[in-house]
């Protein structure tokens, strides 16, 4: 299978069971200051440039995505095979074989998760407002709304994509507070000490407390790294990707009831 696996062998593979990975800024045909895998609509790029790069990164995936515009809140969308268009989600979770899920970020987090009990997928966008306000809780009761309910973690596999770090995100300190009062983990300093907030290492936390089976975290921050686009950085920018695919129950219903 290719572009599937563990194994990490594929640049930004997402190391879950399915097929799933994270985009850059690599590829694709966008013009500054959007180059070039630019795959947001709704930033000001050339549609038919991220027309092309969405159809690149279906290519990829090995079947079209429906890629998430962020309402920047909890709001979950059920794709499936017949979906035409997507109103404004922060979640979107998928049954349906050969749907392909992808969240689009630049500086929050693109979190991808696999249920291998009922072969569900979810794509995440989760920055400080949707994080405050509980998108992760959203997105792990709508997988175990699929399931009927059942709310055992232990099959459930996540990887939380390339965003902003810990050292990176300096914020003002009420804000800092306000999400911390729910999320300790995300409590962070900048590396001159100020304010800041750690919304990875915040989702992974939130993750392991529901028990997940794996959580995988990538390293990169999308601040220091120029591979990646970055709202911070940049202001007038693009949006990578995070695609996974929904296999479907078949060939994941290891362990499952
Ligand atoms: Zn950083």
């Amino acid at each position: 299978m290719p572009g599937h696996g563990r194994s990490g062998l594929h640049p930004g593979d997402a190391g879950l069971p399915v097929t799933a990975f994270f985009t850059t800024r690599a590829e694709g045909v966008s013009l500054a200051p959007y180059e070039s895998l630019n795959v947001a609509d709704h930033v000001g790029d050339d549609a038919h440039a991220v027309q092309r790069n969405r159809r690149i990164v279906s290519e990829r995936a090995g079947v079209p995505v429906a890629f998430l515009n962020a309402a920047h809140g909890i709001a979950v969308e059920h794709v499936t095979a017949q979906t035409q268009t997507l109103p404004l989600a922060d979640v979107l979770v998928a049954t349906d074989a050969g749907v392909a899920l992808g969240a689009i970020a630049a500086d929050c987090a693109p979190v991808l998760i696999h249920d291998g009990a009922s072969g569900a997928v979810a794509a995440v966008h989760c920055g400080r407002e949707g994080l405050y306000r509980g998108v992760i809780d959203a997105a792990i009761a709508a997988i175990f709304d699929l399931r009927g309910g059942w709310s055992d973690g232990a099959l459930l596999t996540a990887s939380i994509g390339p965003s902003i770090c810990g050292r990176c995100y300096e914020v003002p300190l009420d804000m800092r507070e306000r999400v911390a009062s729910r999320h300790p983990a995300a409590r962070a300093s900048t590396r001159q000490g100020t304010a800041a907030l750690d919304i990875p290492r915040a989702i992974e936390s939130r993750l392991a407390e529901f028990g997940f089976g794996e959580i995988v975290r990538s390293a990169a921050c999308t601040y220091e790294d120029e591979l990646y686009f970055s709202h911070r950085r940049e202001g007038v920018t693009g949006r990578q990707a995070g695609v996974i695919v929904c296999e479907g129950p078949t060939g994941s219903a290891r362990g499952a009831r």
